[in-house]
This record gives C-alpha cells, structure tokens and sequence, in this order.
C-alpha cells in the first residue's frame, strides 16, 4: 500500500484467519507467499506495535499529528487471536487523539465484546469500515453495524462477488460506501452493472460513494476484461462514477477533516 503526505499505515499484529468467501484470495496470504513469509494464518504481533507513541530523538512523535493511520491492514483489528493486545491499541489511539485511525473489518459481529470501557458514543478519531463482499454477508454484518455506536463509519464492498441490494442499510451515519473488484490472478469477476447499481442506491440516500478499483477480472456491457493491477484504480476513476467525493477523495459529508485541514483520507488504495 502506497501512502500520501499525512497518511500511514499501522500494522500491530499480522496474520489472519478466512472467516467468509471475500477472504478466499485474501491479499495478506497472497504477499505472504510471494515473499515466502511464515504461515499468514498465524496472528503475531509486529515489531510495529506501538508506533503511534514512539519518539524520535527529538521528542516528536514517529506519526506526526495530523496524520490518517491505516490500522491493521495485514489482519483484522477484530480477529480473536488479538484479544490479549486490542487494549494496549486502543489506549494508544485514544493518547493520539491528534491522529485519524482507520480499521475495516469482517467481524463486526465482534466489536461489541472488544470495545473500550470508555467508548462512550465511539471515539471521534476512529472511523470502522464494514466490509460486506455478498448479499448474505450484507444482510448478517450491516444491521450489527448500523446498531453499534461508532463515530464514523464506511460501508467496504469489497471485492464484490455479485449484485447487492443495501439500500435499506443506508440510512443514517455513513460516511462512505466505497466498491471494488477483486484482485490477483484467480480473481473472481466483478459486473459493472452490480457497481452501478450500489451507486443508485447510494445517490438515491445521498451516500458518499467511490468505485476505488475495478479488480482484476472485470465485466462491461457484457464484455470480459483482464485488468492489469496497475491500471485496476484508474480504470475505475475513469468510469468518472464516484458521489459526493471532493478531488482528493475524500467524502463530503466526512466529519475527520476537522481535524486538519487538507487531511486525506483516501480509501482507494486498499
Ligand atoms: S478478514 Fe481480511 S485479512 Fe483476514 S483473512 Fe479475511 S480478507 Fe484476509
């Protein structure tokens, strides 16, 4: 994952358990192997794990103020095997309340039971994605998601597996549904029609949306297409779909630039 001026990522453990069909080519077992790493399957915890308040020589902290941090996006902030260590994060992201931490997850069915005793309302750093890859999966995650109390939220419907119909879910807080094919060689195929269509139910609630990647196998108007990982993001920037998005991707009804100006969150390059 590449980051901008302002963005970072944080990696506290790796590794991850497949809990449903999105995580069948998940990306943390593919850049496992490639770089012939240990099993992924096994959660341990990174040398990263307190990033957010380390130091530099001078005092400064290692992620200055201000920043986007991308959290746990070699896991799953919520995976089982990090329950001993969740804690010891959230009192670093509530100490960096001058940072924006970002988590998407599969188990929202879990955060109920690995909140913070001072979670209140939800903190306002913090926006949690939930990530629905088919119907099934949208009908169980997004009523628990929509329930819990969280500041910010973003529906990932990623990599889309078929057609979804979520626009009862829309209502409310969402900050964001942001939609994207699946990649890598055995991808599985995404339908532009599947896209357009989450894209009415967005701009019929006035929901922030963005198509972030087209993924890899990738039908229009009936046509298959093999889309190379380099051109998946700017292929679906030119289908020029995006809603309610300001140029630097970001949605306009977000809350988090408060907390700096030119703040960029950009959601597109997961
Ligand atoms: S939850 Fe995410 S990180 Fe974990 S196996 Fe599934 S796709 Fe991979």
């Amino acid at each position: 994952m590449e980051y901008k001026a302002h963005e970072t990522g944080w990696n506290p453990w790796h590794g991850c358990t497949r809990i449903s069909s999105g995580c069948k080519h998940c990306y943390v077992y593919r850049q496992d192997e490639m770089y012939g790493a240990a099993v992924s399957s096994q959660c341990r915890r990174t040398s990263s794990y307190d990033l957010p308040i380390r130091r530099r020589r001078d005092g400064s902290w290692k992620i200055p103020s201000g920043s986007v941090v991308y959290t746990c996006f070699t896991s799953d902030f919520l995976l089982e095997d990090a329950d001993p260590w969740r804690q010891e994060c959230w009192n670093m992201i509530r100490r960096r309340s001058d940072c924006f931490f970002i988590f998407f997850t599969k188990r929202i069915d879990r955060l109920a039971g690995c909140l913070p005793g001072d979670w209140g309302e939800g903190y306002d750093n913090v926006m949690i994605g939930c990530t629905v890859e088919n119907q099934d999966r949208a009908d169980f995650r997004l009523p628990i998601f929509r329930a819990l109390p969280i500041k910010h939220r973003a529906v990932i419907a990623a990599p889309l597996l078929g057609p979804l119909d979520i626009a009862q879910y829309l209502e409310g807080e969402i900050e964001e549904v942001s939609v994207g094919g699946e990649s890598g060689a055995e991808a599985r195929w995404c339908d532009f029609g599947w896209v357009l269509d989450i894209r009415r139910q967005c701009v019929e609630k006035e929901v922030p949306f963005c198509f972030h990647q087209t993924g890899a196998h990738f039908i229009k108007d009936g046509r298959q297409y093999n889309i190379p990982r380099d051109h998946q993001k700017s292929q679906a920037r030119k289908a020029g779909i995006d809603f309610r998005m300001t140029e630097n991707g970001i949605p306009e009804t977000a809350g988090y630039d408060a907390l700096e100006k030119n703040l960029q969150i950009n959601l597109h390059d997961l």
